[in-house]
């Protein structure tokens, strides 16, 4: 059993995490033999992650709350070697696409553990070729355990707001195409901030007087759909290649709720993520969606995805 501490303003308030391993309790072997089993093992660890992280917080308000966060472990269920000199057999069960930036950790935000995922994160989440090519091998080498690709992009995305403020400023845009590869990020997600211009045109006269605003709901929604349209790549992709090809899901990890979600959604909804779209008009319908979706978010709600952070 090992523990540590968090620090905090009061130096009265110390917390502990415990990390409880029981040699005796049964080990039961991971089960995932069905997509629908695999998005479900995401979604639930997601679940863990959120209530994890609300009640570290819950602690840290209230310094009368003494007991002890306990977590079992299983070094079977971590996938982690019994002896030294065991080497695991390479078995994920989901091929995962996200960002690189650095809050947010794939594993920990699914709650998943050694063997669990095969990770892919490169800025922005979008598709290059050497990205493509990692994805084949895991479809191709890893395909019996495999059962879902999943595309995870998230709220307040420097690369999506350098694609935005691109497409907002477009004198700017010289510093960026001197650079090449980061001119091939920025042109790469600017499709979809024109799918967010486009669908929130509708709403146009809210940002006529607020630039900023617009600033923001456009960084919000094209996260979205930027998601939405490297899901709908790979999954073309893979069904032109591979034989049986994996469903592709997708969503986004969103900050203030701590969730991986396909649509703006109410606090305390469950995550969820979505089938890739299959076409152009899912897509379009889709974008809609999303605006529909935050526009219909309590104004508390909708106002925290504005950028309030340095990016
Ligand atoms: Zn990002």
């Amino acid at each position: 059993m090992q523990g540590c501490h968090s620090s905090s303003p009061r130096k009265d308030l110390k917390m502990d995490l415990i990390y409880r391993y029981d040699p005796y309790a049964p080990v039961t072997p991971r089960q995932i033999p069905t997509t629908e089993a695999a998005v479900n093992h995401l979604l639930e660890g997601n679940s863990r992650f959120i209530q994890f992280v609300r009640q570290m917080q819950k602690h840290t308000l209230d310094p009368s709350l003494k007991d002890p966060i306990v977590m079992p472990i299983s070094p079977v269920a971590m996938g982690l070697p019994l002896f030294e000199g065991a080497v695991l057999t390479q078995a994920p069960f989901a091929v995962v696409l996200g960002c690189s930036d650095a809050r947010v950790p794939t594993e920990q935000i699914f709650d998943q553990s050694f063997n669990d995922l095969f990770v892919l994160r490169i800025a922005g989440n979008v598709l290059g070729s050497e990205c493509l090519g990692s994805l084949h091998y895991a479809v191709k080498a890893l395909g019996e355990s495999l059962k879902v690709v999943v595309v995870m992009g998230h709220s307040k995305c420097g690369a999506v707001t350098a694609a935005v403020d691109t497409y907002l400023s477009p004198e700017g845009y010289a510093d960026i195409a001197y650079t090449f590869p980061l001119r091939t990020l920025v042109d790469q997600i600017q499709i979809a901030v024109r799918g967010a211009a486009r669908a929130l045109d509708q709403y146009s006269p809210i940002f006529q007087h607020n630039p900023e605003l617009h600033r923001s709901f456009l960084v919000a929604v094209t996260s979205y759909i930027n998601s939405s349209i490297t899901a709908l790549e790979l999954q073309r992709e893979l069904k032109l290649r591979v034989k049986n090809p994996p469903q592709v899901k997708f969503g986004i990890y969103d900050f203030d709720s701590l969730r991986v979600q396909a649509l703006p959604l109410e606090s305390g909804a469950a995550p969820q993520l979505r089938n890739a779209p299959t076409s152009p008009e899912e897509l379009s319908q889709y974008s809609s969606e999303v605006v529909e979706a935050l526009f219909n978010l309590p104004d508390e709600e909708r106002d925290s995805c504005r950028l309030t952070m340095k990016l």
